[in-house]
């Protein structure tokens, strides 16, 4: 392990993409990319998705791409800074859930009570409103 991986107040890519209590899916997803890097997943993505990525990013800078459970942000991403690097990756390791609730409104598809993620599948999702397997209830989408 290099010097950088030990320390948590680096900042580097990731991919946090915890796999569903119920099922083992996938579910919501959040990726950091690196200034020149591209997505881990790079070579599933499709012709669209990658010239979206190309043409609307600056692949110089930090990126920070989420899919949620019911919304995200796309192919595009969001630019962040390093300093908003090391913040999720100081709210994911270990995990707060607290502060990820605070952070993502639909708390990467965690359900609070059961403190469990759950795909989009697994989430019984109407008008915004979710409900997880165990029943617990919740807002997934804020518009
Ligand atoms: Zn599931
Ligand atoms: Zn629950």
């Amino acid at each position: 392990m290099s010097e950088q991986e030990q320390s948590s107040a680096a900042a580097r890519a990731f991919r946090f993409a915890p796999p569903c209590a119920e099922c083992g899916q996938e579910g919501a997803t959040l990726e950091v990319i690196a200034p020149g890097g591209l997505p881990e997943r790079w070579a599933d993505w499709s012709e669209q998705d990658r010239a979206l990525h190309l043409q609307h990013t600056d692949p110089t800078c930090w990126r920070r791409l989420y899919r949620g459970i019911v919304g995200g942000s796309g192919a595009v991403g969001d630019p962040i800074t390093e300093g908003g690097v090391v913040r999720l990756l100081e709210m994911l390791e270990p995990f707060d859930l607290f502060a990820v609730q605070r952070r993502f409104y639909d708390h990467l598809g965690f359900c609070i009570p059961c403190r469990k993620p759950y795909c989009l599948t697994c989430w019984t999702v109407s008008n915004g409103n979710g409900w997880c397997p165990r029943g617990h209830d919740d807002v997934l989408d804020p518009w």
